[in-house]
């Protein structure tokens, strides 16, 4: 089982700052799974939400360039359109 080649360098997740994460890649950067779960679970009152929104704030400069990619996180609970 040797499936390095997917492995980038040295990935930090934009959120937490962790080495060796999985998660989705958004603009180039990493925001690893659990990051991704907090963000989508945290409530808009939530001083947390802030503090993704500063983070994600970066990102957003970006995202105009890459929304689809960015509905990743918006969309990640509610968002599935799967039925038909
Ligand atoms: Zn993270």
């Amino acid at each position: 089982m040797a499936m390095q080649e997917q492995v980038p360098a040295e990935e930090t997740c934009l959120i937490c700052g962790r080495h060796e994460v999985e998660g989705i890649h958004i603009c180039n950067q990493l925001i690893c799974d659990s990051c991704q779960k907090k963000i989508v679970e945290t409530e808009v009152t939530d001083w947390k939400y802030k503090y993704y929104m500063n983070k994600l704030a970066k990102l957003r400069l970006n995202l105009t360039q890459c929304t689809k990619e960015a509905n990743v996180i918006h969309a990640g609970t509610g968002g599935e359109a799967g039925k038909h």
